[in-house]
């Protein structure tokens, strides 16, 4: 039994698709917002940033390992509490 609840990419280069979002920039007024995950020196983010500036206007804390989503990461802990535990 594979540990993996992800998909392996089929395509030779895969490219992160960035979800467009509504609003304005509040660094630069730009309507230009997308959502999409980063990897930071915290971890995996899901972040929406502006294209023209790259300002946050959110950046939440993402999966583990990012695109790679183990079956070990979705057995909630007693700990977390409900909102927090991963899917
Ligand atoms: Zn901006």
């Amino acid at each position: 039994m594979s540990n993996f609840v992800y998909q392996r990419p089929e395509d030779l280069y895969p490219v992160q698709q960035k979800e467009p979002v509504a609003g304005v920039c509040s660094a630069c007024g730009a309507e230009e917002l997308a959502r999409y995950p980063v990897l930071s020196e915290g971890g995996w983010f899901m972040v929406v940033k502006c294209q023209v500036c790259l300002h946050s206007e959110s950046r939440e804390k993402w999966n583990r390992l990012g695109h790679i989503v183990l079956h070990t990461d979705t057995i909630p802990h007693h700990d977390d509490p409900p909102e927090r535990t991963p899917r």
